[in-house]
């Protein structure tokens, strides 16, 4: 299985920022280095909701070290919807989605295809 690395001061910042702004949602997008998801980029303009957090693609940052995106979900269900399946097979590379309530195992990985990515959380 593919894994997608993450290095655990952002992952527990996410996690954070899923409480935060629970219980609407948001989104983001991941910078990585070195193969390493480092920063986020948090979304200008999503449009946050209690149902969706919709990237519109307009949005994405022109930024080459963006590798992939991040939003929570305010209930249980980390699977991906619909409009989430559209959006990462436009977007490509890796996608978290963070649901409640938002600890470290409620996070999941995606491919832009949908297929889930096991995490590995890098000190
Ligand atoms: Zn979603």
């Amino acid at each position: 299985m593919e894994k997608v690395r993450i290095r655990r001061e952002l992952l527990e910042y996410l996690l954070e920022l899923a409480r935060g702004f629970y219980p609407n949602e948001f989104a983001g997008f991941l910078r990585e280095r070195d193969g390493i998801f480092e920063e986020v980029l948090i979304a200008p303009n999503p449009h946050f909701g209690r149902n969706s957090a919709f990237f519109d693609t307009w949005l994405l940052p022109h930024d080459e070290s963006v590798k992939g995106t991040v939003h929570s979900h305010p209930g249980p269900n980390p699977r991906p919807s619909g409009a989430d399946l559209h959006f990462f097979s436009k977007f490509g590379g890796v996608h978290l989605i963070i649901a409640y309530p938002f600890t470290e195992d409620s996070v999941r990985a995606y491919r832009s295809d949908g297929k889930a990515v096991k995490i590995e959380v890098v000190e």
